[in-house]
């Protein structure tokens, strides 16, 4: 068994590349960008699974998928469970598989994944840089195109477009979270935030707040 940590899994995500796409978020991050979304994915202590028990979870949803986006979390701070993951998505699916790190490229291992994804979304959040480009939190994150599929599913993604805008929203029945998968504006959840409030709502976010103080 390889153990993976896993923050959640969800299927059809629409908002984070074309078509509708299996989700797969790894748990903890040590990159820890200031204005992170996603303060819920940093812990290294929650989440622990297999590789194996993954994999049977999205066996049923393969069928009607697309594409994979592997996020996080940061996957590569898990590089022996994001290779094996990849490998086994790779040999079972002919769908584009994206990837996202907040490591610079430059030093990710990538000769040990060669041929296990179609494209990369590299680089820290950054608050200061502008917000304009599709599946990006801002602007100085670089696309990567790695193969043929990547430049046909994501090609058309290097400048400002329309999907930038998008969000999935997802119920969890168990805990009553509710989750969005995409790229929220800057601000956006303390706006959703405080609507709900104003609406009579507790409502907790996961987002780091330390830009607003
Ligand atoms: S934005 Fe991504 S890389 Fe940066 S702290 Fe959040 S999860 Fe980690």
């Amino acid at each position: 068994m390889t153990p993976i940590r896993i923050s959640r899994l969800h299927f059809p995500v629409r908002a984070l590349g074309p078509g509708a796409r299996v989700g797969i978020w790894l748990q903890g991050c040590s990159i820890r960008c200031p204005g992170c979304i996603s303060l819920d994915t940093w812990s290294t202590s929650r989440g622990e699974t297999s590789v194996e028990a993954v994999v049977e979870a999205i066996v049923p949803w393969l069928a009607t998928a697309d594409g994979f986006t592997i996020s996080g979390g940061e996957p590569f701070d898990q590089p022996d469970a994001l290779k094996s993951l990849l490998t086994w998505v790779r040999a079972v699916h002919g769908g584009d598989i994206l990837v996202y790190s907040g490591h610079p490229v430059e030093v990710l291992p990538l000769q040990e994944f060669e041929g296990l994804f179609d494209a990369l979304i590299s680089d820290p959040l950054v608050l200061a840089a502008r917000q304009t480009l599709p599946l990006r939190g801002s602007d100085n994150q670089r696309l990567h195109i790695a193969t043929e599929l990547g430049r046909l599913r994501f090609g058309d993604m290097a400048g400002p477009a329309a999907l930038a805008n998008t969000l999935d929203v997802m119920f969890d029945d168990a805990t009553g979270d509710v989750f969005l998968a995409g790229i929220p504006q800057r601000g956006d959840l303390a706006r959703l935030q405080k609507l709900l409030e104003l609406g009579g709502h507790k409502a907790g976010i996961t987002e780091d707040r330390q830009q607003y103080s």
